[in-house]
This record gives structure tokens, sequence and C-alpha cells, in this order.
């Protein structure tokens, strides 16, 4: 009997409001029952309509920092003055079952990822120009100003590290352009892995 071929874990990073989270839902909508997205763990506080589990986990630094304690997180970091992690068990199994997994993570943590998971598929999003990222964030609402203005601060820091990943993707004035270059990754990755 073959041994069942293990999924694809993708790594997906870019500065906050690039459009992450917009190119993330189209790429689940097309591929819905081969890719799932692995909800993190974080101290930060919901935003209006987040919802725990399935946003993300909301939970205590202190519970946070047992988890670290346990071994838990595949990778953690600190943004914006919040922690989070990928919980390790869950992505684990998921990707021995054959399903592809999708982290959304921000710079420090997929580095931590790639080290352990060379196999891993890094993706960076570029914004157009930082003016455009700003407009996309405050257009957004979901932020206060304060968080706005730190989120941007980073924004320098995370796009630094965008030729170590193994794609970029510019989302431009044109989130369907944007979205057939991730879909073009995704394909050519998980074909590789699911050869016919
Ligand atoms: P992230 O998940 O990276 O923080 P979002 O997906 O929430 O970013 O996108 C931030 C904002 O930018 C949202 O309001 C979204 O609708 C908008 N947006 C996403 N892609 C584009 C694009 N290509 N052109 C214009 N606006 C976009
Ligand atoms: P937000 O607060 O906007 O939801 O997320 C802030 C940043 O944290 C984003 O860059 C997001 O991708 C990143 N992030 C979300 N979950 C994780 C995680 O589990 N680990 C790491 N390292 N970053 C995460």
């Amino acid at each position: 009997m073959q041994a069942q071929k293990k999924g694809v874990l993708f790594v997906f990073s870019g500065p906050s409001g690039v459009g992450k989270g917009t190119l993330k839902a189209k790429l689940f909508e097309e591929f819905a029952g081969q890719i799932a997205y692995s909800v993190s763990a974080t101290t930060r506080a919901p935003r209006e309509g987040e919802v725990d589990g399935k946003d993300y986990f909301f939970v205590t630094r202190q519970e946070f920092e047992k988890r670290i304690a346990n071994n838990d997180f595949l990778e953690h970091a600190q943004f914006a003055g919040n922690l989070y992690g990928t919980p390790k068990s869950y992505v684990m199994s998921l990707l021995d079952q054959g399903i592809n997994v999708l982290l959304e993570i921000e710079v420090q943590g997929a580095a931590q990822v790639k080290e352990s998971m060379p196999e891993s598929v890094s993706v960076f999003i570029l914004p157009p120009s930082i003016e455009e990222l700003e407009h996309r964030l405050r257009g957004r609402g979901t932020e206060t100003e304060e968080k706005i203005r730190e989120r941007l601060a980073a924004s320098g820091r995370e796009i630094a590290c965008a030729q170590s990943y193994d794609y970029q993707i510019v989302n431009g004035g044109d989130l369907e352009q944007a979205y057939r270059q991730l879909r073009r990754v995704y394909l050519d990755q998980t074909q590789k892995a699911y050869p016919n």
C-alpha cells in the first residue's frame, strides 16, 4: 500500500492591511476541502465581529506562556505588543492526513517555520506602495489610530524580509491579478506533492 502523501504547508506573510485575509478567503473558496487554515492563539483582544476559535483562540498571557512552556507551538512571536502562536499538533495532524495547511503569520514566526520545516512554501504579499497600505488599513476601519501607526511602523521592517520568502506577490490595484499568481503557486506546489 502506498504511504499517504503529506499535505503542503503554506506560510503567508505581509504587512497589516496588504490584503492577506482577502486573498486567503479567495483561495479557500476555490480549494475548499483541500486546504485548512490553522487558527492561531493570541493575547490580542478580539476585534468587533471576531469569533473565538474561528479567527483566533483568544487567550490570556498567562495561558499563552503556559503553552509555550508545554512546547505546544510550532512557532510563536510578539507583534505590536501581543503574542501570537501556531498550535503544533493541529497543523501536524492535518499534514499527516494529506490536507494542505495555510498559516498567516508575521515574519519572525515565518522564519521559525522555515527553519524547522524547510519543505514549507512561503509567500510574502507586498503592497504597491506604503501610501496605499495606509489607505487600506484605514479603510478597513478596525484599528485605533495608535494601532494603525504601530502597524505601519512595523511594515517597513516586515517588507525588508520579503526576499527571504520563496515567492513574492504584489497585491496592487488589481486583486484578481494577485490572486491568479497566488493560485498558480498553490497549484504548482500541490501538484508537485500530489502527482496524477
Ligand atoms: P490583511 O489581512 O493583510 O491585514 P485585509 O485582507 O484585511 O488585509 O485587507 C485590508 C483592506 O484592503 C480590506 O478592506 C480589503 O478589502 C482591502 N483590499 C485587499 N486587497 C485589495 C486590493 N487589491 N485593492 C484594494 N483594496 C484591497
Ligand atoms: P492581527 O492582529 O492583525 O490579526 O495580526 C497581526 C499580525 O500577527 C499579522 O501579521 C498576522 O499575520 C500575525 N499572526 C497571526 N497569527 C500568528 C501566529 O500564530 N504566529 C505569528 N508569528 N504571527 C501571527
